[in-house]
């Protein structure tokens, strides 16, 4: 039978947490300066559910994001999407409209979750939790809130992305 891939790419701006996911999913380990191996474009884990066995294809970036200049590489042939943000970083959370639009301009209309992370660092908030959540509702996403430190809800964005691509 036929093995399902899934490329899902992570956006958002530098610092909120992209690769701490990526490296916490697929190897189940955090550490407080996470380097991109070179020459990885991206790390895997492989799922069942429902009895299908899914492959995911995590693609991190190597930090392009803090120049606007992510390849198209990157975003070619993505079928999900996580778009995160830092729960105490404002401008990153302005900027997930930015980066939800870009993914679609790429991509297409692709399944697509949004992420608040850091949520450990609840106290040192520069968002409320309610204008966290009439953004997700105008933009029509399902919001997540992660810690990725502590590994909280991380596995839960993935299981949904993998629902809504296999539901397409
Ligand atoms: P990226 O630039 O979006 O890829 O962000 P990184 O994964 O490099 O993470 C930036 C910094 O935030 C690192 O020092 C991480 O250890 C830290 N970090 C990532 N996730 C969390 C989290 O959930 N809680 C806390 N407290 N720190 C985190
Ligand atoms: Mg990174």
């Amino acid at each position: 039978d036929l093995e399902i891939a899934i490329k899902v790419v992570i956006v958002g701006n530098g610092a909120v947490g992209k690769s701490s996911m990526i490296q916490r999913y697929c190897k189940g380990t955090f550490t407080k300066e996470y380097k991109k191996t070179i020459g990885v474009d991206f790390l895997e884990r492989q799922i069942t559910t429902g009895g299908e066995e899914v492959r995911l294809m995590l693609w991190d970036t190597a930090g392009q994001e803090e120049f606007d200049a992510i390849t198209k590489a990157y975003y070619r042939g993505a079928q999900a999407c996580v778009v995160a943000f830092s729960t105490t970083d404002r401008d990153s959370f302005s900027a997930v409209r930015k980066w939800k639009k870009k993914v679609e301009d790429e991509c297409g209309s692709i399944p697509m979750v949004l992420v608040q992370n850091k949520i450990d660092l609840i106290d040192q908030a520069t968002v409320k939790p309610d204008e966290v959540e009439s953004l997700a509702r105008e933009m029509r996403m399902r919001l997540y809130r992660t810690s990725v430190k502590e590994d909280l809800n991380v596995e839960q964005v993935f299981n949904f992305l993998v629902e809504r691509y296999l539901a397409i």
